[in-house]
């Protein structure tokens, strides 16, 4: 059980990440790793709980609490601890298919929930994953397994997201031939071209997994946008079962005056052409360098946008948040195990901290229209205050009048967020929608209106997280093979 007594020998730990005006010069990772002993340290904090809230992945009032797919948390905090490593790797093999990205990348509501969280800072819980990860590819454990059995059974994973990979990764495990489809020239979804560099490398960690991937027998056909390149029937023909994995990439607009005006942009437009020219060694289509940005959403998505126009070299940046600025600590109406809805400073706003000298982002403000130079071209966004009054019992916001002001703007991303899948593959299949637009399949059998056609990810349930689309991959690739074979050994 880590060490007893060892949350009140050791404090709560992190790497250093390298310093934010070091960072903004280049495209690579920002987190360093611990040493082993440190780690051992931070896995000694755990206090294996009798009840262990941080593998419980459930939603309590809307929030992620806990792991979505259920890591052996205490165990194999308990085994880094006490140095085995290998074993520790084991365990998180069992429930994570691609711990090297949500040790990366996932918010970790598991440490939202930690036990130890009601009277310390929990334990580093995703840190002690992407370090037995990392460890684990250093050390050679993790390799290419052989398929010993095949069924003869054909399934087409539609989308390569984290989702479809998961999915494509544990129906290839049952043995069946496993054939992935992406439209974009690169694997991985909005792991390769959403998710910056910084933020999770695409050469050294993205790369890698579907490398081995190819090695274990899955087949990908990139740059094959299925409905387009390659008819839907022919799916329907071709394979028994088909998994829709298509994420959820219609982006939310700001029907606003001048909406349609040069140099007003979707986040993804930006980020995506981004990512292609780092990994590509070329200039971006759509540049923030030289130019006044201004992202309009305060996600992660614009996060990412802030992080990416310093390091493209803009003249300045802004986030305008439309919520209010959160409270530093838990409020009475969030309690733990709920997920902290605390004011919390990300990668991107302290690197424009330090270099503009203060946060970037401005709450309870939101755009009012766009404002268009001589020559049509985007100068500035007027923005206001806006107060959030209940009607008819929810809260809408409301600008308020006389708080008027302009800001310089050449560049402007909207980053407010996605509203669904997209429909032209899911109406030539003739796949039903629910009344949030997603694919409709419930979640005990991810099984659409079409008998043997499956759907996952960010296309069912909306868009959430890169660990709740791994969820959903193996929870759809259960079902699948439970369809196929009649029963399923997959967990
Ligand atoms: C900018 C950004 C940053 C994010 N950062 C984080 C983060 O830090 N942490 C986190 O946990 N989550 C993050 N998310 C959310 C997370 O990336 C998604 O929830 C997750 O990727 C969803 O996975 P998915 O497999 O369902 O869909 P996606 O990753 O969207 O993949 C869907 C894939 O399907 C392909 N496709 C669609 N239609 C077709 C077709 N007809 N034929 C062939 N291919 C098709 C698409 O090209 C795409 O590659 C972020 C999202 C964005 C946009
Ligand atoms: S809730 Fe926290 S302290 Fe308890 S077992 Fe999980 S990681 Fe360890």
């Amino acid at each position: 059980m880590g060490k007893v007594k060892g949350f009140m020998e050791f404090q709560r730990a992190l790497p250093d990440d390298r310093l934010p005006l070091e960072r903004i010069k280049d495209w690579q990772e920002f987190h360093k790793k611990m040493s082993a002993e440190e780690l051992q340290q931070q896995g000694a904090r755990c206090m294996d709980c009798g009840t262990p809230y941080c593998h419980t992945g459930m939603m309590l009032s809307g929030m992620t609490m806990g792991c979505p797919i259920h890591n052996l948390v205490p165990e194999w905090n308990d085994l880094v601890y006490n140095g085995f490593w290998q074993d520790a790797y084991e365990r998180l093999a069992k429930t994570n298919n691609f711990p090297e990205f949500t040790g990366r990348v996932c918010p970790a509501p598991c440490e939202g929930s930690c036990v130890l969280g009601i009277i310390e800072p929990p334990v580093t819980i995703k840190n002690i994953e992407y370090s037995i990860i990392e460890r684990a590819f250093t050390d050679d454990w993790v390799a290419p397994k052989q398929i010993l059995h095949r069924t003869g059974k054909r399934v087409a994973v539609v989308g390569s997201g984290p989702s479809g990979l998961a999915c494509a990764d544990q129906l290839n495990k049952a043995g069946h031939s496993v054939t992935v489809f992406e439209r974009d020239n690169r694997l991985g979804g909005l792991l390769m071209y959403g998710i910056p560099n910084m933020k999770l490398d695409k050469q050294l960690v993205v790369e890698r997994r579907i490398s081995l991937m190819r090695q274990e027998g899955i087949a990908f056909m990139e740059s094959t946008d299925v409905g387009v390149d390659y008819p839907a029937d022919k799916l329907l023909e071709e394979f028994d079962a088909v998994v829709l994995c298509t994420g959820a990439t219609k982006p939310r607009d700001l029907p606003i005056e001048d909406r349609d005006i040069s140099g007003v942009h979707f986040a993804m437009e930006f980020l995506r052409s981004s990512t292609k020219a780092v990994l590509d060694s070329t200039e971006p289509a759509l540049s923030a360098k030289g130019k006044h940005v201004v992202v309009i959403g305060g996600g992660d998505t614009g996060t990412d946008c802030v992080a990416t126009s310093l390091r493209q070299g803009c003249k300045s940046v802004l986030q305008l948040e439309i919520m209010p600025k959160p409270p530093v600590d838990r409020q009475s109406d969030n309690p733990w195990p709920e997920w902290p809805k605390v004011f919390k400073v990300d990668y991107g706003q302290e690197e424009a901290a330090a270099v503009q000298g203060e946060d970037p982002r401005r709450y309870s403000m939101t755009a009012c229209k766009f404002i268009a130079n001589e020559q049509g071209v985007l100068s500035a966004v007027e923005v206001s205050a806006v107060e959030w009054i209940k009607v008819h019992g929810r809260f809408v916001p409301q600008p308020v009048a006389g708080t008027e002001e302009m800001i310089p703007a050449d560049l402007v991303l909207l980053a407010m967020g996605f509203v669904g899948p997209e429909e032209h593959l899911l109406q030539q299949l003739q796949i039903a929608q629910d009344e949030r637009s997603n694919i409709r399949a419930n979640d005990k059998n991810y099984l659409t209106n079409r008998e043997h056609i499956f759907a996952a990810g960010d296309a069912r349930r909306g868009q959430s997280l890169v660990v709740w689309a791994i969820h959903e991959g193996r929870a759809a690739a259960r079902e699948c093979d439970r369809f196929l074979m009649g029963e399923t050994h997959l967990p």
